[in-house]
């Protein structure tokens, strides 16, 4: 029992070296919200109130497959996953088990919520896949599941969650948490690519039964990383920094890898503020379309309609204006000092020539904080520092009168925070 609470005392210990070591603006100068610099993968065993200890030979079983995991992808990509601390930790929760089952589906949202509170860090900051087995000495609650804290590619975190039933009385706990880190890590299940779910796809992001392994042995037919996977995690660069995506090396010759990359959403979290930006065109200014936010695409060189890279939907659409306008909000005040702008569909068409940044200032009106013409379809708006939870963006569309946007990022100093989901600009 007495090991159970240890972890908080070796978990601050953890934190002074993983968050306040890696802190290029040190440590008092960095902002709840502004984004792990590194993702490393966190085992937790989550013991409800009121059970006795688990056998620690549970704790070693956990470590061994996170272990097998990370030997896994680093078959598939070259590359792999941190580890973030050389035993699986132990963390006696705050609820019983009959608690746990009352909250359903909802189970995850409140073990986190404690994991995010004891591990002194916010759903912004938090640089860990939280991987969390709940023992459960009863029956399989909770099914297995994963997500990237924040949603998308590279916005922070992941949780897991799997029941310790998964480990001790299912032979497959392995296959499973190779594809729980897979949405951990951003990646979708292949049907968001239009592959089958439950059909033979070689995919980890399937339930193909016939990827199962037994205990710590593998299947005959393990399960694979898909070209869309890659693609995916080479986004993710906080848990996957050396990893590229290369088409020539990752495509199989004759495969049509589908044009979108996809990804999972955010989570919920109990008493955590949610990862979303509210946008809106200016009050009187309907026609403008706002489609996803979380979202920056690139501008090809020539139209080309079946490219990713040419979908509006990732920004806003906003036809005849002769001055568009968004308003930013954003669930807590935030420092800001620029705003990158990225605009124009194919490439070509419905620039933004010159933008202009504002913050709520006197008397109900704006306060401009800076502008700047565009020398090319994407541009940058320098200011500074401010503090704000809601901004403003005035643009001045070219002769079309009307604007696409492929997508804003915002930065505090050289740090991008509330990073879009899937982001494919480079800063
Ligand atoms: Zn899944």
């Amino acid at each position: 029992m007495q090991n159970l609470f240890r972890y908080c005392s070796i978990c601050c210990l953890l934190l002074s070296h993983l968050v306040g070591g890696t802190s290029a603006a040190g440590p008092d100068e960095r902002k709840p919200y502004f984004p792990p610099q590194k993702v490393s993968v966190l085992p937790i065993l989550h013991v409800p109130k009121g059970l006795p200890a688990p056998d620690p030979a549970l704790a070693r079983m956990i470590y061994r497959h996170v272990q097998w995991s990370q030997r896994r992808y680093q078959e598939l990509l070259g590359t792999t996953f941190k580890i973030a601390v050389p035993a699986t930790k132990m963390y006696r929760g705050r609820y019983t088990l009959a608690e746990y089952r009352a909250f359903d589906n909802k189970v995850g949202p409140h073990i986190h919520a404690q994991h995010l509170h004891h591990l002194n860090v916010t759903r912004f900051n938090c640089p860990y896949v939280l991987f969390t087995v709940l023992y459960n000495p009863e029956n399989g609650f909770p099914s297995g599941r994963g997500g990237s804290v924040n949603g998308g590619f590279n916005t922070g975190g992941g949780t897991v969650l799997m029941s310790s039933h998964d480990f001790t009385e299912r032979p497959n706990a392995q296959s499973t948490i190779q594809h729980e880190l897979g949405h951990a890590f951003g990646l979708p299940h292949v049907d968001a690519y239009g592959y089958p779910l439950k059909g033979d796809s070689p995919s980890i992001m399937t339930y193909n039964p016939k990827h199962h392994t037994n205990r710590f042995r593998p299947s005959s037919q393990p399960g694979i990383l898909i070209a869309e996977d890659i693609r995916g995690l080479a986004l993710n660069d906080r848990v996957f920094p050396d990893l590229d995506f290369d088409p020539e090396k990752h495509i199989p010759q004759g495969y049509e890898i589908s044009p979108t990359i996809k990804s999972n959403s955010a989570g919920s979290y109990l008493g955590v503020p949610d990862y979303k930006l509210k946008s809106r065109p200016m009050p009187g200014k309907r026609r403008g379309r706002i489609f996803r936010m979380q979202c920056v695409c690139e501008s090809p060189p020539v139209p080309a309609p079946q490219s990713a890279s040419t979908d509006a939907s990732c920004g806003f659409q906003m036809p005849s204006m002769a001055s568009p306008a968004l308003t930013l909000k954003f669930p807590f005040p935030v420092e800001l000092s620029s705003m990158r702008i990225y605009s124009g569909h194919s490439g070509a068409y419905h620039p933004v020539t010159s933008a202009s940044v504002m913050v709520p200032g006197d008397g109900g009106n704006y306060r401009e904080l800076g502008s700047s013409d565009f020398q090319s379809l994407d541009g940058q708006v320098m200011f500074d520092t401010t503090e704000s939870r809601s901004w403003r963006l005035a643009l001045t569309p070219g002769k079309s009168r009307k604007v696409v946007l492929r997508g804003i990022r915002f930065y505090s100093g050289d740090i991008d925070i509330f990073r879009p989901a899937i982001c494919l600009v480079k800063p």
